[in-house]
């Protein structure tokens, strides 16, 4: 599969509809075919130019002005407030934590003596954080190949599977959603008890498209599975996995990945795009998120200030039967549940039950680890805070692989060999939550 690289002027000069259609892929490959070739891609030798393609891929980041830092930290409220001071927070141990922050958030950390431990371009820790280089990370989908492979398991299964778009982005994208349901199509209201699997708020985070897509092929490949039929038959599932299309195309434009998280939104002063899992009215911006337009978390002028979170939003307000979610993000390999805005625990405590229920048990077929959202640090405007307060949906934050810190390489970019071992036990961990969909309360009733 060969990236579609568009200009950004290029982009800008297509109409909405440009983004509406595409001549999709056959569907011919099975799930375990489809697989294989993504890792045999990978498998094949690297090519003798790799190290031009690191010195072009890191010469791409050289006049970007964020850095790459370790600041000591070792309390939820320290980390807080380094995410407050624009620092997006990648890896955390017990007395540190490294993220990329923008330099012109650096004077703050001098003036409120921050103990910065090492600092460096971004440009050169992209050295030691690649494994893999985008060429040959072609087997990720971007956005075009996304849509095709969504449109191929729409005609492959007329049946029950309906693609739909929820709205489009600030640069006229769909954010497009395959709906599984064996007898409602389309944006046709349904009352069965609904599962809702998103990848992509954050742009860098490919991996996270991966896992539900291929959760899509699976589920529609198995769709004569007893277990399977009947969620089809008595669940109404969505898969939506990218909802931050136009940051994702950004990050892989010329073929070099640009460490972009945010959406592409203007935003005056040649600064682009909002943190979109700080944008949801959830506390908005009170707390591990920046005001400053240029940083990594800037939770956007306003709640709900980008189309992408109005479109998830509405989506669902739309849908009071939705009673699961799963937001796909890396990495760190950990599972979430709130509250991520504040460091209590949600009042209910039979819904804490249940959080935590599920979540071990998803933890338990990952090898990823379970805990409240906020021990790692309190980070409001989060989607699934706000479908659990809005709507009572029982969501979570998934962070993929790597684990992070010493000895883990890649972290958002780990490479193509990741993804096999990734699906697979996501998979398991999809229809764990499916199998719990129907009633949420009962797996803390046993
Ligand atoms: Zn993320």
């Amino acid at each position: 599969m060969i990236r579609l690289l568009l200009s950004l002027t290029f982009l800008a000069s297509l109409s909405a509809n440009a983004f509406a259609a595409g001549t999709p892929e056959k569907p011919s490959l099975s799930f375990d075919q489809l697989l294989r070739s993504m890792s045999s891609a990978y498998e094949a030798p690297p090519a003798p130019v790799i190290e031009e393609t690191v010195s072009a891929a890191v010469k791409a980041l050289d006049a970007d002005p964020r850095l790459w830092i370790t600041v000591a930290a070792s309390t939820k409220e320290e980390r807080t407030r380094l995410l407050e001071m624009g620092l997006s927070i990648e890896e955390v141990t017990p007395t540190a934590v490294s993220g990329i922050i923008h330099r012109d958030s650096m004077p703050a950390f001098e003036t409120k003596s921050v103990s910065v431990i090492s600092r460096m371009p971004l440009s050169q820790f992209a050295v030691s954080a690649y494994k893999d280089f985008p060429s040959q990370d072609a087997v990720y989908h971007n956005y075009q190949e996304m849509y095709d492979r969504l449109k191929a398991l729409e005609i492959a299964n007329p049946d029950i599977a309906s693609l739909f778009s929820i709205g489009r982005t600030s640069e006229g994208r769909e954010i497009w959603t395959l709906r599984v349901n064996s007898s409602a199509k389309g944006t046709r209201p349904s009352s069965k008890p609904g599962a809702v699997f998103q990848g992509a708020h954050h742009a860098r985070e490919h991996l996270s498209v991966e896992v539900p897509l291929l959760f899509a092929v699976w589920l529609l490949e198995h769709r004569n599975d007893a277990e399977v039929k009947k969620f089809i038959d008595t669940l109404d599932i969505y898969i939506q996995p990218m909802i931050n299309p136009d940051g994702a195309e950004y990050d892989i434009t010329d073929g070099k990945y640009k460490w972009w998280r945010k959406t592409r939104s203007p935003q005056g002063g040649g600064n682009f795009g909002a943190d979109l899992n700080r944008n949801y009215d959830s506390w908005w911006c009170q707390a591990g998120a920046s005001n400053s337009p240029w940083a990594d978390t800037y939770c956007g002028p306003s709640a709900f200030s980008e189309p992408e979170s109005r479109a998830v939003r509405d989506f669902v307000k739309a849908r009071p039967n939705l009673k699961t979610m799963i937001s796909y993000h890396t990495y760190a390999e950990l599972i979430l549940y709130p509250w991520g805005g504040k460091y209590e625990d949600i009042p209910d405590q039979n819904d804490l039950k249940v959080f935590k229920t599920l979540a071990e048990g998803m933890a338990r077929l990952t090898g990823y680890t379970a805990q409240k959202s906020s021990d790692l640090y309190a980070a409001t405007g989060d989607s699934c805070d706000w479908a659990y307060a809005e709507a009572g949906i029982f969501a979570f934050t998934f962070e993929l692989t790597p684990r992070g810190g010493w000895g883990s390489s890649g972290t958002f970019y780990p490479g193509a060999g990741v993804i096999e071992k990734s699906v697979r036990d996501n998979v398991q961990a999809a229809l764990y939550l499916l199998r719990n969909t129907s009633d949420p309360r009962k797996a803390a009733a046993e």
